[in-house]
């Protein structure tokens, strides 16, 4: 074992930092057809860590013909499943063997803490393809029971070019969750990484070819939403569109599928999910814990993050002093400090957002019971500190929009009807969670929660073998596990006469 890098390590590193800049379209490193090209801001320290391709709708129509190249070629879309796992295997171990470098660039390029790209990020993406790589040929077709003179079988065919658009808040794993079953399932891909987090999915993308992903089958186009994101989700000839990013981006992309060509939809959306502990609930030191976690990991930039704490007025105080004293814990760091826990947000449009919903909260009469505050001004990045608000009700700004930060809003109620009608009041319906020791109540409780994830007594559980979606306005299809195929695959059905 070799010592783990320390902070004057990462710093070296940082400062000999050189990304991968341009598209990767066919195999091949491009410069935008129009020339243009964006800072790569770091929110680190508010400096350009370098200057991005700005691809615009030139650049996406050669990236999905070359992928529509690559898909009718068929060296992928109609090699033999064991043929793509063994290259998809290799690509999850490149990723492995190159942990350091994607961890140090999600960390410059999104402010997320070093630990945790190196002990979520990385590790999760390169399983999320391992796990795809080893499912592919373990899934079998059907043969309808449709009697002795017929046979009709159900076969699941690769879409064809599947058109991916993800956000900044985990740009490997994000990505990863559309790169395994898009193309363990034969489809060719063209990825387009957030404008604020563009750097690692270049490198991703040079990875799979490196594994022997053949050119054209996965491109990589960084640009910005309005311009290359939209162009991707209007080609009429891109068959599929994967979205993982806001609710309110998520509708366009839907309205361009239909202004185009029907291409299938799958969106990943926004949350405001209810965490909620019942009058019976004892380990308050547990829940604390869970909470915080729950709403300041990964700065709160989280879709799940549990940002409504809805708790009996009798455990309320005790609960909130114990998450107050596990948020004291969580003062934003250096991101490049092995030690920090709590990271940089993003950018400075998403630090004044939340600073605007800090604002919102005492406008709208809530108590300001921890933090609030911007910090770390001196470093040129973009810190705020854990946040907690009580008194919260249900129609304060707090209460029903998502702020994608480390603000955590608290709600109280006498009954457990009252509750449940406080979780399920909102648009979104992502996850939820309920605490409680009695068997009975978790599962009453959890049926009743209109969400698509449901913790008992834990939050944000994870692993790539269950589905990840949400009920209402936070989605519509899922990631993760095999249902994640359903996306990216056509069913067809082939009758042959036996008479
Ligand atoms: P966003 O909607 O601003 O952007 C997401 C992606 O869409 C980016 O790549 C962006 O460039 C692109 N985009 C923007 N405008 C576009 C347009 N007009 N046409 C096509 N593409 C466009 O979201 P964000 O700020 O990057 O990410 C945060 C949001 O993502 C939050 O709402 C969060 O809840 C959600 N999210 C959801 C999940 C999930 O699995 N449900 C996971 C992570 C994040």
């Amino acid at each position: 074992m070799t010592d783990p890098l320390t902070l004057a390590d990462w710093r070296t590193r940082a400062a000999g930092f050189a990304p991968r800049t341009r598209a990767l379209i066919d195999g091949r490193w491009c410069d935008a057809a129009s020339g243009a090209t964006f800072d790569a801001v770091s929110p680190l320290d508010g400096r350009a860590l370098a200057a991005v391709a700005a691809c615009d709708a030139p650049d996406i129509d050669a990236a999905v013909a070359a992928a529509r190249r690559a898909f009718d070629r068929g060296d992928w879309s109609r090699a033999a499943p064991r043929h793509r796992k063994q290259v998809l295997l290799r690509f999850a171990e490149l990723i492995r063997a190159h942990r350091d470098e994607l961890a140090l660039t999600e960390t410059l390029d999104m402010g997320k803490p070093i630990g945790d790209s190196l002990s979520v990020d990385i590790p999760s993406t390169a399983n999320c393809i391992q796990w795809y790589a080893e499912a592919v040929d373990k899934v079998y077709d059907e043969v309808a029971p449709t009697g002795p003179d017929s046979l009709a079988l159900v076969t699941r065919e690769p879409q064809g070019v599947i058109g991916a658009i993800v956000p900044w808040n985990f740009p490997l794993i994000m990505a990863a969750w559309k790169v395994g079953p898009v193309l363990a399932a034969g489809n060719s891909l063209v990825l387009k990484p957030s404008e604020k987090s563009p750097l690692s999915a270049l490198r991703l993308g040079e990875l799979a070819l490196e594994a022997g992903i053949p050119p054209g089958v996965f491109n990589v186009v960084p640009g910005f939403g309005h311009t290359a994101g939209k162009a991707l989700a209007l080609h009429p000839d891109v068959d599929g569109i994967t979205f993982t990013g806001s609710t309110a981006t998520g509708k366009l992309v839907m309205g361009y599928a239909a202004q185009s060509n029907l291409k299938r939809v799958s969106l990943e959306c926004g949350g405001k999910s209810p965490n909620v502990v019942l009058a019976d609930w004892r380990d308050v030191e547990r829940v604390a814990r869970a909470s915080a976690f729950a709403i300041f990991f990964n700065q709160g930039e989280m879709c799940s993050a549990g940002s409504r704490l809805i708790v009996h007025e009798s455990l309320k105080d005790a609960v909130l002093e114990a998450v107050a004293r596990v948020a004291r814990e969580l003062a934003p760091g250096d991101p490049l400090d092995p030690a920090t826990r709590l990271g940089a947000i993003v950018d400075r449009t998403q630090l004044e957002r939340v600073l605007g919903y800090v604002r919102a909260g005492q406008e709208d009469g809530a108590t300001l019971a921890l933090g609030g505050r911007q910090l770390r001004q001196e470093s040129g990045g973009f810190f705020v500190e854990p946040t907690v608000f009580d008194g919260v009700t249900p129609a304060m700004r707090i209460a029903r929009e998502e702020i994608f930060g480390p603000v955590l809003s608290t709600l109280t109620f006498r009954t457990e009807d009252e509750a449940l009608a406080l979780a399920n009041d909102s648009h979104y319906g992502l996850a939820a969670a309920v605490w409680t020791p009695d068997l009975k109540t978790a599962h009453r409780f959890s049926r009743a929660l209109r969400a698509g994830m449901v913790y008992v007594n834990c939050y944000d559980a994870d692993d790539i073998t269950v589905p990840f979606g949400g009920y209402r306005q936070s989605g519509i299809g899922r990631d993760k596990s095999l249902h994640a195929f359903d996306k990216y695959t056509e069913l067809k059905t082939t009758w042959i006469d036996l008479t």
